[in-house]
Order: structure tokens, then C-alpha cells, then sequence
């Protein structure tokens, strides 16, 4: 309990929400939609904390991260970074946070410039932000180079004479290039071979406690995350359904969506028998999402509420946040959403 009186938020998101607007005609072009990519999430990262954010593909993980470094403009909410609410800052100041803010982006083949050598690649932030020129940037490349395990002559080379894991770590130097304090990592191992995987997350680990650095680690797989994660948030459908440490999210399941996903992991050992939650039909789509909990459609554990009442997230105890109509609140007075 002393933890929650310590802590630090480096990051603190509210109620954001990002729509993308469908239109229709070409002349007189008006709104008739909206994807509803991301509904309204609330979390926080502490200062040093991995945040795990999970969910399958389309829930709007990824769309949320570009929203917090605003690649995208939210469409509304707070994301403050450190008490600054970045989509409010002007274009000079968010500049100056992008250097304390960085991403690594899933694919390492298709996010660094085929054209350019390494050493330019991981020197070009150094250069936008006036970090460092000449000498000085290729001595700062050649180190964060060999920081990432990698060698300082691999300066001179282009992105295709590396593998993907190589690539991984190229996007990670240059992430790393300008001291930031936040790294979004968006789904960096999901286009690697297992091997390569476990030793790209090792390195971030590594990382994280050379530079003390905080993590947003976005993945579709809980397996992924459950190394490398403090906290974990599931996301849903553009919302987030559950909220917990590590140790109580893969002990103490409690939306069945979770209890789901962690089901179909495999188990590595074979005396123990998992039953596999087999969920029923595709996730809706996001322009026109189901009423009430927008997981009814698809939960086993269904029932009438379910389709009229969207279930609030609330503290379920201890910090484990959970919005389902099954699982009671400690206090509702601690509800975050
Ligand atoms: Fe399932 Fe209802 Fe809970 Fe949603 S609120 S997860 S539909 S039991």
C-alpha cells in the first residue's frame, strides 16, 4: 500500500478518445461515421514502470500510442506527459517533448529508410533537435550503436544488409539517440522469429535499467508482455476492460475477455491442463459498436445488463481496475474512468 503513496506518474492519460470520420461524396463531402478507433481510456505510467496494453488487432492499442505522442490529433481527452497535456501544446513545445518522448515502431523492415546509411538514420534526431553535429554525432552514433549491441562500423551500412532483429535494434538506437524518458514500444517483437524475440526484449529490459527508462509496451499477445511488463491494461474494442499488475492479471483474471486471452496461451508445462475459452464470432466493428458492454456479443458470460449498460471501470481492490457488470467495485468513489 506504501507503493501507491510513492508513486510518480510520468504519463498520465484521461478519458481519450480518437474518432476518424467517414465521409461521403466528393464535392460536397459530409460526415456520415466515425471509426471509434479509440472510446475514451484512462491510465497512467509511473516514472521507470513498463505498462503492458494488450488486446487483438484493431482494438486501438496502436492508435492510442500515436495519440499520446500525437503522430495522430486525439480527437479529445488529456495525455499528460510529465503535468504537460500534450495535445494542447503548442507546435514549438511539442517539439521540444518529442525528445523526451520516442516510439519503436512493429515493423523493422518497413521503418527505416532504405536509402539512408545507419549511422544517418540513428544521427537524424540528434540533428532535428540540435543534439549534435559532425564528430560529435558520429561518436553519439557510434556509441548508442554499440549500446544496442551492435557495432560502430555498422554506421556505414543500409537497413538491408541487416536481419530483422539487427533492424529491431537499429529502431531502438535510434529511439534511444536523443535521452528520451518514454519509449513507446509499438508491437516491437510481433514481426520477429521467437529466438530473436526474447533477446530483443532482454535488451530492452537492459535498457530500462541503464537509462531508467518508461515503457508503453504494446503488443496483441500476453505472452509478450508478461515478461517485461509491471502493469498490464487489456484492451477491447477501443476501450480498456482490465487493469492490473503482472502477478494479479495472470493469477486472478477477472473480465472474461482476459480469462479468454489468457487461456490461449499455450502452457509450457504438459502436466498442467488449461481449458481453452473459445470466444464466439469476430471482433464488431469499431464504427458501430455493440450497445451496452461492447464484449456482450461475444461473452460467455452474457447476460440482459450486459446489452443496455456499459459497465464502468472500477477498482475491483488494490488497483486492479476491471469494467464488467460480474465483477463488484471495492469503493466506488475510486473509479478512475
Ligand atoms: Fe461479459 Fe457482461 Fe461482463 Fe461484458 S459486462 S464482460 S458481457 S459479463
Amino acid at each position: 500500500m506504501a507503493k501507491a503513496v510513492e508513486r510518480e506518474h510520468l504519463l498520465e492519460v484521461k478519458n481519450l478518445v480518437k474518432h476518424f470520420p467517414i465521409r461521403q461524396g466528393i464535392i460536397f463531402s459530409k460526415q456520415v461515421g466515425a471509426v471509434k478507433a479509440v472510446d475514451g481510456i484512462s491510465f497512467d505510467v509511473e516514472k521507470g514502470e513498463t505498462l503492458g496494453l494488450v488486446g487483438e488487432s484493431g482494438c486501438g492499442k496502436t492508435t492510442a500510442g500515436r495519440c499520446i505522442l500525437r503522430l495522430i490529433e486525439p480527437t479529445s481527452g488529456e495525455v499528460r506527459f510529465d503535468g504537460k497535456n500534450v495535445p494542447s501544446l503548442p507546435k514549438d513545445e511539442l517539439r521540444e517533448l518529442r525528445k523526451e518522448m520516442q516510439i519503436i515502431f512493429q515493423d523493422p523492415y518497413g521503418s527505416l529508410n532504405p536509402r539512408m546509411t545507419v549511422g544517418d538514420i540513428v544521427g537524424e534526431p540528434l540533428h532535428i533537435h540540435n543534439i549534435a553535429k559532425g564528430a560529435a554525432k558520429e561518436e553519439r552514433v557510434r556509441e548508442i550503436l554499440e549500446t544496442v549491441g551492435l557495432s560502430a562500423f555498422h554506421a556505414r551500412r543500409f537497413p538491408h544488409e541487416f536481419s530483422g532483429g539487427q533492424r529491431q535494434r537499429i529502431g531502438i538506437a535510434r529511439a534511444l539517440a536523443v535521452n528520451p524518458r518514454l519509449i513507446i514500444c509499438d508491437e516491437p517483437v510481433s514481426a520477429l522469429d521467437v529466438s530473436i524475440q526474447a533477446q530483443v526484449i532482454n535488451l530492452l529490459q537492459d535498457l530500462q535499467e541503464e537509462f531508467g527508462l518508461t515503457y508503453l509496451f504494446i503488443a496483441h499477445d500476453l505472452s509478450v508482455v508478461k515478461h517485461i511488463s509491471d502493469r498490464v491494461a487489456v484492451m477491447y474494442l477501443g476501450k480498456i476492460v482490465e487493469l492490473t499488475r503482472k502477478t494479479e492479471l495472470y493469477k486472478n483474471p477477472k473480465h472474461p475477455y482476459t480469462q479468454a486471452l489468457l487461456s490461449a496461451i499455450p502452457e509450457a508445462d504438459p502436466t498442467i491442463k488449461k481449458e481453452r475459452i473459445l470466444l464466439k464470432g469476430d471482433v464488431p466493428s469499431p464504427i458501430n459498436p455493440p450497445s451496452g458492454c461492447r464484449f456482450h456479443t461475444r461473452c460467455p458470460k452474457a447476460m440482459d445488463i450486459c446489452k443496455v449498460e456499459d459497465p464502468a471501470f472500477v477498482d475491483t481492490g488494490d488497483g486492479h481496475f476491471v469494467a464488467c457488470h460480474l465483477v463488484p467495485a471495492a469503493n466506488s468513489s475510486e473509479n478512475l474512468a
